[in-house]
């Protein structure tokens, strides 16, 4: 397999979100996209306190794109304008599809409120093409217990997400071709995984460390996004556990204008969708 070599290093950024520090990949100064995706926020790991909520995100709107909740640890509570409830807990993806505009919830569950723990996730904002951007909002909410996994035999193993790895097809469904795998890779385990060509690719290493087929090695919270030159990548553990989210898609390759929740196409989309956010054409939802 002819394997693909790394474009651009990115560590992730830590940035002020109200009361907490989150960690953010990308978008970059220099790395606007790696199309089709446009944010990834990896979220503690926190240790909390009973009684508090450290997310705390009340009802605000999306429109254009997927924002999509991989949870590691804790436990999270979604609502929407759509009467749609999920409770996440460790391992458990959302994939949801703003499309034409919903208004959504993100705080932790009564469970996790009440008893505290360690907090620990990643939002990945997903675009969806142009002619997809006013589709009817989807809410998938899918257990970590339901997942296809992959055992390499080495320890390491792999979740499919979204698309398809030897076979196993993911549980999300997606607008345009998607991969997301969460993979586990233990020292000294070497994986190769193969990704079709017209697919741009990506990795973020939420902690670890793992070297490539050149001998370089990248540490956790860091993406590394790959050039189109290749049928695969392969990435070798050099910490006791790295953990990362491997992604990739085929590019949308639209222009992006994108105004805090809303992503569109051109600056006219984003004030239709301002005003249609204050019009109530996305809905209702208070808590
Ligand atoms: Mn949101």
């Amino acid at each position: 397999m002819k394997l693909r070599s790394v474009a651009n290093i990115l560590p992730a950024q830590a940035m002020k979100m109200g009361p907490v520090t989150i960690h953010q990949p990308l978008p970059t100064q220099k790395v606007e996209q790696i199309d089709p995706f446009l944010l990834l926020h990896h979220f503690g790991p926190w240790t909390v306190e009973p009684g508090y909520d450290p997310l705390d995100l009340g009802p605000h709107p999306h429109r254009g794109f997927e924002p999509v909740t991989f949870l590691y640890n804790g436990g999270l509570r979604h609502r929407d304008s759509r009467n749609n409830t999920g409770i996440l807990e460790a391992g458990d993806v959302q994939w949801m599809t703003a499309g034409m505009g919903i208004i959504h919830s993100e705080r932790g569950n009564k469970e996790f409120i009440e008893n505290g723990g360690t907090l620990e996730g990643i939002q990945l904002w997903v675009n969806l093409a142009p002619e997809n951007k006013f589709v009817q909002p989807r809410y998938q909410d899918m257990k970590s217990a339901d997942f296809p996994r992959h055992d390499f035999g080495n320890g390491a193993s792999l979740k499919v997400v979204a698309g398809e790895f030897k076979g196993l097809k993911g549980l999300a469904q997606t607008y345009s071709p998607v991969i997301a795998w969460q993979l586990e890779l233990p020292a000294g385990a070497t994986v190769e995984l193969p990704v079709p060509e017209d697919h741009n690719f990506a990795v973020y290493l939420l902690d670890g460390k793992v070297s490539n087929n050149n001998g370089f090695s990248y540490e956790g919270r860091t993406m590394l996004n790959y050039r189109n030159n290749g049928e695969g990548i392969s990435l070798t553990g050099e910490a006791e556990m790295t953990r990362a989210l491997l992604l990739g898609g085929l590019p949308i390759g639209a222009s992006v204008v994108q105004h805090g929740p809303f992503v569109m196409n051109n600056q006219t989309e984003v004030m239709e969708a301002m005003r249609d956010y204050q019009m109530g054409k996305m809905g209702f939802y208070t808590e």
